[in-house]
């Protein structure tokens, strides 16, 4: 039977739009997730929103909506984040969920029953922002030590759960588990900084808002964040007080708890605490990660340099910015994000070196041998075998970074064994090899030493960059792939017929890259004036349709295709992948009409298409244009060309 492994991220709090920095984090556990399941562990990925507490309350007051309402649509655009980099949660829990918020009253009952909880008086310096109360030591300079904003004296009647009384054995059981905190300079800032001079009861009740889970035995409280937040992690797989379900009892305790390192004093302190009181087995491993930085600064939507993942995903495609966010991220010191940044590494990292090694390996093999991956003569001359050696010693250095959850080191090691291949096609130099009839056997076994490296460092690079191993897997035909077989080379291409080769990085031009988005940055900001004072002028008048001179319409350029393909995406239920004749040239069209439309009734079809619009990802699919259709009271028509207009035609 397969070793299970829980795994769970924190649960991004739905206040707002996640930016970069938030979505860090999904996609590292996600790499580990993915590894896990590589190395053939039952993995269970846990991931969610955290949707109570008195900030949302004020942001769905400030919308004029409901909270209920507002984290609906703030939970739906994180989870839309996390699916569009491809995290492979097996379950989103949301804080509003029915279970979730009965099991979580259980929890205060039964902690309440049993004298852990108690009520008292909440007396401290509250910070508004962070929702927190902070006592005169914790300040920084009289101010708040998360956000530095001033806090306010406050205090209220409030329920506290006894800390100190399991001081003693949380102390304990750190001693006991090297691994618990990651790492491990976490641990004595714990002991030092909270548990030795005394650890303070922690507020688990507030009367001063009402968005929460109420306390059941007395209606004017609601639960106060942690003890709710908190208890996701088993209320998401079935925990219950009085009758746990079958899997809960399969993967409690979670195997790793991903958490951001300004969250570790609630998860290595409070958290153990809560199930030692509820006489429950802690979790094996915290693993803290630090932060992701814009430029220099922590991002923070009001110092209002935000950088948003879907943002990113549309400029440079969904495994640049994941590469980008796994590489550029240390263990221990806090990484940064600027464009110029992800340019470089999309460019040396991807373009230069993968990219341009599976495309030459493959553009040989096409040139050389019609495509067909030749079979290897198990001779190995000096430049194979140091090849070899390098891929062996690779594939342990990889693998021992992984097992530490050092992904910013696994990936250093792939890219550096990819290089030992591009090292290889220097030192062979196949095209001289290919001029010399005798040379024939010679050039094979260099190209399947080649297929087979980018075969066994592919399967390594599958956590950090899904969709590309499976491109590069479709491009060599690559049988299914486990973990053990890129322990050495199995030559198990050969006699295969290569796929097509698609462009897997295109080289960015950096200067031109910058100051296009330099310029929607500016014109972001002035639709954003003019939407404004639209708003204000159609207040007055009845709306209007912008007029535009002939040059503005010149400026699209429309022209008729056949749909020669189509079918649904894999992965929407809305979208449907069209291939269209553009006269000579197919083109890519990713359009949401899958509601409207099978795929049979749109083979053959003639159909007008915006031909130079800028490429886009839809879900991870390429779209390369866009077809006309009519927004009907009866849904989208798609706009039809008449049967005489031939493919290519310019429509004016
Ligand atoms: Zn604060």
């Amino acid at each position: 039977m397969k070793e299970k492994f829980y795994i769970t991220t924190a649960i991004a709090y739905t206040s707002k739009k996640p930016h970069i920095g938030n979505t860090y984090e999904a996609v590292l556990t996600d790499a580990i997730a993915r590894y896990k399941r590589l190395r053939g562990y039952d993995v269970y990925f846990l991931t969610g929103t955290d949707e109570h507490g008195q900030k949302i309350q004020q942001e769905a007051e400030a919308a004029g909506i409901t909270p209920q309402a507002y984290v609906d649509k703030v939970a739906g655009e994180i989870k839309s984040i996390w699916d569009m980099f491809n995290v492979s949660y097996d379950k989103f829990i949301r804080t509003t969920d029915e279970e979730h918020v009965k099991c979580v009253q259980k929890i205060f009952n039964k902690l309440y029953e049993q004298g852990d909880i108690y009520k008292g008086t909440y007396e401290g310096n509250y910070c508004t922002p962070c929702e927190s109360f902070w006592t005169d030591t914790q300040l920084v300079d009289g101010k708040c030590p998360d956000c530095g904003r001033e806090c306010k004296k406050a205090s209220e009647e409030a329920y506290f759960l006894k800390m100190s009384k399991y001081a003693d054995r949380l102390v304990e059981y750190y001693n006991s588990h090297d691994e618990f905190i990651t790492p491990v300079s976490r641990k004595n800032e714990m002991i030092n900084n909270f548990i030795k001079p005394g650890l303070q009861d922690l507020c688990v009740s507030r009367t001063s808002f009402t968005w929460g889970i109420p306390v059941t035995f007395d209606e004017r409280h609601v639960t106060y964040v942690w003890l709710d937040a908190l208890s996701n992690y088993i209320t998401a797989i079935g925990f219950d007080i009085d009758n746990p379900s079958e899997l809960y009892k399969k993967l409690w305790p979670a195997d790793v708890q991903v958490i951001g390192k300004d969250i570790v004093r609630f998860h290595t302190i409070y958290w153990p605490i809560i199930l030692m009181a509820l006489g429950l087995p802690l979790p094996k491993q915290i693993l803290a990660h630090p932060w992701l930085l814009s430029g220099i600064d922590k991002m923070s939507k009001s110092r209002g340099n935000v950088i948003y993942g879907d943002d990113l995903i549309a400029q440079f495609g969904l495994d640049p910015v994941r590469h980008y966010l796994l590489a550029e991220m240390g263990y221990y010191n806090d990484g940064s994000i600027t464009y110029e940044n992800l340019i470089k590494r999309t460019n040396s990292d991807l373009a230069n070196v993968l990219g341009n090694l599976v495309s030459r390996t493959g553009a040989m093999i096409k040139q050389y041998f019609g495509g067909v991956i030749p079979k290897n003569s198990g001779n190995d001359d000096e430049f194979a075998v140091s090849l070899k050696t390098a891929i062996k010693e690779g594939f342990a250095d990889t693998v021992a970074k992984y097992d530490k959850y050092l992904l910013a080191d696994a990936d250093a090691a792939i890219f550096n064994t990819l290089k030992a291949c591009n090292k290889y096609i220097d030192e062979t130099t196949p095209w001289v090899l290919a001029k010399n009839p005798e040379k024939k056997q010679a050039l094979a076994d260099v190209l399947s030493n080649l297929v087979e490296s980018i075969r066994i460092c592919n399967i390594l690079l599958e956590p950090l960059m899904p969709d590309t191993a499976k491109k590069i897997n479709a491009i060599f035909n690559v049988p299914e792939q486990n973990f053990e077989s890129a322990r050495d080379y199995n030559y198990c291409c050969e006699g295969v017929t290569l796929g097509e080769i698609p462009i897997l990085f295109a080289r960015i031009d950096e200067k031109k890259l910058l100051a296009e988005i330099e310029a929607k940055e500016k014109e972001a900001k002035k639709s954003a004036k003019e939407a404004e004072k639209n708003k204000k002028k159609s207040e007055k008048t009845d709306e209007k349709t912008e007029i535009i001179g002939i040059e503005d319409f010149a400026k699209v350029d429309l022209r008729v295709g056949i749909i020669k393909e189509c079918v649904k995406a894999e992965n929407s239920d809305k979208l449907l992948v069209l291939q269209i004749d553009m006269g000579g040239e197919i083109r890519q069209v990713v359009s949401g009409i899958a509601k409207y439309y099978t795929p049979e009734e749109l083979i053959g079809k003639k159909v007008i298409v915006v031909s130079n619009l800028k490429p886009v990802k839809l879900r991870g699919i390429d779209s390369n244009g866009m077809i006309l259709a009519a927004d009907t009271e009866n849904g989208v028509k798609v706009i039809f060309a008449d049967e005489n207009a031939n493919p290519g035609s310019k429509v004016r």
